[in-house]
């Protein structure tokens, strides 16, 4: 299946340098847009993307200590599996209540 096209900005040209967080996934590099959607090339145009979830990024009950994210904290959402998880020093977590599970590490170029 096809992933399906992404609505694109078109006032912006993505680059290496544009400012966006990028995150290596598998053979390409995805922007994080700041409405929490993963924007990848393929040839002329943008798809959506999303991390599946594996090994690397498991969902499910993970716990680990710190904030409980929300919308206005600063850290910027990527969709994981099913749900959107927040993206915090290289890693996703995930809000569960009144708990925040990990959910692995992605690869953040720099
Ligand atoms: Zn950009
Ligand atoms: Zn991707
Ligand atoms: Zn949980
Ligand atoms: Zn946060
Ligand atoms: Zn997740």
């Amino acid at each position: 299946m096809a992933d399906p096209k992404a609505e694109v900005n078109p006032n912006h040209v993505h680059s290496l340098h544009c400012g966006h967080t990028k995150i290596l996934h598998h053979d390409h590099i995805d922007f994080v847009e700041a409405n929490g959607h993963l924007h990848h090339k393929h040839e002329d145009h943008w798809d959506e993307c999303r991390i599946e979830v594996s090994e690397q990024n498991p969902d499910g009950e993970h716990p680990v200590e710190g904030e409980i994210h929300n919308q206005y904290c600063g850290h910027e959402q990527v969709p994981h599996g099913d749900h959107m998880d927040y993206l915090v020093n290289g890693r996703l977590q995930h809000v569960h209540g009144d708990h925040v599970d990990d959910h692995g590490p992605v690869d953040i170029v720099s």
